[in-house]
């Protein structure tokens, strides 16, 4: 993907971030607009459009990614009060960057899944 991808040029250092963890194949980083106390977001290196095709082309990869979050969640402090691990996935699901990222949520309640 590359050049056309925000997340991929977080990942080659074109675009600069708080980066928190990073792994031979994750990369976690502060969310610009965080929705909550703690929201870091949990992406792998390689591109994948979303968490479906990574989960579908490389589940290997995926569960790297989950452990990566889990570790994130844990430095961050969550683990006593939880925390919300959250794939948007496509329009409906409010995607707006189409790279796959974990969005790691907590550090405070953080009220009903789905606001109506
Ligand atoms: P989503 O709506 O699930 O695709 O989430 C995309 C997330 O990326 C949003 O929470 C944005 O605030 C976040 N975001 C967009 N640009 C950046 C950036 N340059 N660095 C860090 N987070 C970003
Ligand atoms: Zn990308």
């Amino acid at each position: 993907m590359g050049s056309d991808c925000l997340f991929c040029r977080i990942v080659a250092g074109e675009i600069p971030a708080t980066i928190v963890r990073e792994t031979d194949t994750t990369l976690a980083f502060r969310d610009i607009s965080p929705k909550a106390p703690v929201h870091v977001l949990v992406i792998p290196k390689e591109h994948y459009a979303d968490v479906a095709t990574l989960g579908q082309g490389d589940p290997g990869l995926a569960g790297e990614l989950l452990a990566a979050a889990a570790v994130v969640a844990e430095d961050e402090g969550l683990l006593g009060d939880g925390y919300r691990l959250m794939f948007n996935t496509g329009a409906y699901g409010g995607q707006e960057v189409f790279h796959v990222h974990a969005h790691v949520l907590g550090g405070a309640p953080l009220g009903p899944m789905i606001c109506r």
